[in-house]
């Protein structure tokens, strides 16, 4: 009889219980056998679910040497019987009638053969760290949010509008943009002033990879209304953090006619549905972290989701940080770009709350933001959390088109450059928002895990870029 394959998420259903007696056939990779000279137990995982299903196999029925080779990380096809299981904590188990070995893995050389690797070793062998239960939990449970992000914009008639990767904008981060180019790097063409000339180039000006996709992405809003972008953003900032990559992932919805609070709203709605999406459909495997990795993570969880975010003013939080008679590393004053020890504090120690800050001074905040009556501050807002810090940076933008020009010249930004962008305000302008939330930040919340690094399949960070 030719058996069809399930996959092993599917023995741990409750509609399992129905299939056994029956014979199935499931393919996987082995975490773990162990055993005696009369019987031997496989612990089998397809990728499917943290779980392992049991593979039972009594050493009378099978070839010597085969058994042998079914060491931890050889990959197998195994028929069976599917039992109901003695052992604790699995409902079915499957005794073995037939064992396929598709490829063995040396026990003297494969670098997974024990548990408990620390999450530095696996960052070294990062095309084989998938095979761990962690790392299947975290890149599981990143599918499943990224899953969770369409469905939540769709269900709320936003657009997924495309920014583009490449870009002249230069602005936003000068001196943080790796550079795109097809010149001949041994040989740069040079013009009359001994400048690198341009003109030659493929696009015929210098270009970068985007930093954020928000400027383009206000022309969906002014366009078509709402519109979310989902995309790999890239800063070549030399910051080796355990909160930022050099190839990072972002999501930056923009709304025509939202003003700062329709924002806020947005986003703690969004932020409350991410995290419920994992805890009702990522169970297993944010239990799995919970227990292995982090045994608060759950209740950071469940808190964040019945508690509203403190909304408070960038003013008023320096008052609460000078107040508070902590010692930080960086003083704190009126007029500071807030560092993470500041957001940690004022969350962990102070609210004990995610908070929103708003209402910055605009010398530290983008040159987009909307402008108060005050002269000092901007509209801005940042959502920031326990163990992360700023998760989500966003504000109202500025819609008058003589206050975004003025701000512009003064902070001497090249107007040519971002004619595209003021013609949003000349034609048409309308109040609207947005913000960019870090999928690999909110990623680290939801798994518990301390190093951005460790959430994503290719981490890319300062002279790494190998695999
Ligand atoms: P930070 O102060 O933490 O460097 P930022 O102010 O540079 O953040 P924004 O430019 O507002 O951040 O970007 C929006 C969001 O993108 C941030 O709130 C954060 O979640 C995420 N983010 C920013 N830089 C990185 C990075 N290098 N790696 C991963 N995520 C990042
Ligand atoms: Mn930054």
């Amino acid at each position: 009889m030719d058996l069809r394959r399930v996959e092993i998420k599917d023995l741990f259903t409750e509609k399992a219980k129905t299939m056994v007696g029956s014979q199935v056939r499931v393919k996987g990779w082995v975490r773990t056998k162990r055993g005696n000279k009369n019987v031997a137990f496989i612990a089998l995982n397809d990728g499917s679910t943290i779980n392992n299903i049991q593979v039972v196999a009594d050493v009378v029925n099978f070839d010597e040497e085969l058994l042998k080779k079914i060491t931890t990380g050889a990959s197998l096809c195994v028929d069976g019987n599917l039992v109901e299981s003695m052992g604790k904590g699995q409902n079915v188990e499957i005794q073995a009638t037939r064992i396929e070995l598709y490829g063995e893995a040396d026990v003297n050389t494969f670098p997974l053969q024990k548990k408990g690797h620390s999450m530095e070793f696996l960052r070294e062998i990062a095309h084989l760290r998938p095979r761990t239960n962690t790392f299947g939990a975290v890149l599981r449970i990143r599918h499943n949010m990224a899953f969770a992000i369409h469905k939540y914009f769709n269900d709320k008639g936003f657009f997924y509008w495309h920014s583009p990767l490449i870009t002249a904008s230069d602005c936003e981060g000068a001196g943080e943009m790796f550079q795109v180019t097809t010149l001949d790097q041994e040989n740069l063409p040079r013009n009359e002033q001994g400048k690198i000339d341009y003109s030659q180039d493929f696009f015929g000006e210098s270009t970068f990879l985007t930093v954020s996709g928000q400027l383009e992405g206000e022309l969906g809003a002014t366009s078509i209304g709402k519109i979310y972008t989902f995309g790999p953003t890239f800063r070549a900032e030399n910051s080796n953090t355990p909160r930022h990559l050099a190839e990072f992932w972002m999501i930056e919805p923009e709304m025509a006619f939202y003003d700062i609070k329709d924002n806020m709203d947005l986003a703690e709605d969004f932020i409350k549905y991410l995290v419920r999406y994992a805890l009702e459909n990522c169970k297993d495997d944010v239990e799995f972290l919970n227990k292995m990795y982090d045994n608060t993570l759950i209740d950071r969880l469940n808190f964040v989701i019945s508690h509203d975010f403190i909304r408070l003013g960038y003013t008023e939080a320096i008052d609460i940080l000078l107040a508070s008679g902590h010692k930080f590393d960086v003083q704190v004053k009126w007029g500071m770009d807030l560092q993470s020890e500041h957001e940690r504090f004022l969350v962990e120690q102070h609210f004990k709350c995610p908070v929103i800050l708003t209402d910055y001074p605009k010398e530290i905040k983008s040159f987009y933001m909307k402008q108060n009556d005050d002269g000092k501050t901007v509209r801005a807002m940042d959502v920031l959390f326990p163990q992360i810090g700023e998760i989500i940076g966003g504000s109202e933008r500025e819609e008058s088109y003589d206050k975004l020009l003025t701000r512009m010249k003064e902070i001497g930004m090249n107007l040519e450059h971002y004619q595209w962008y003021l013609d949003t305000r000349r034609f048409g302008t309308v109040p609207h928002s947005g913000f960019g939330l870090g999928f690999e930040r909110l990623l680290l919340f939801v798994t518990g895990m301390t190093n951005i690094r460790d959430v994503i399949p290719f981490p890319r960070y300062p002279k790494n870029a190998t695999f």
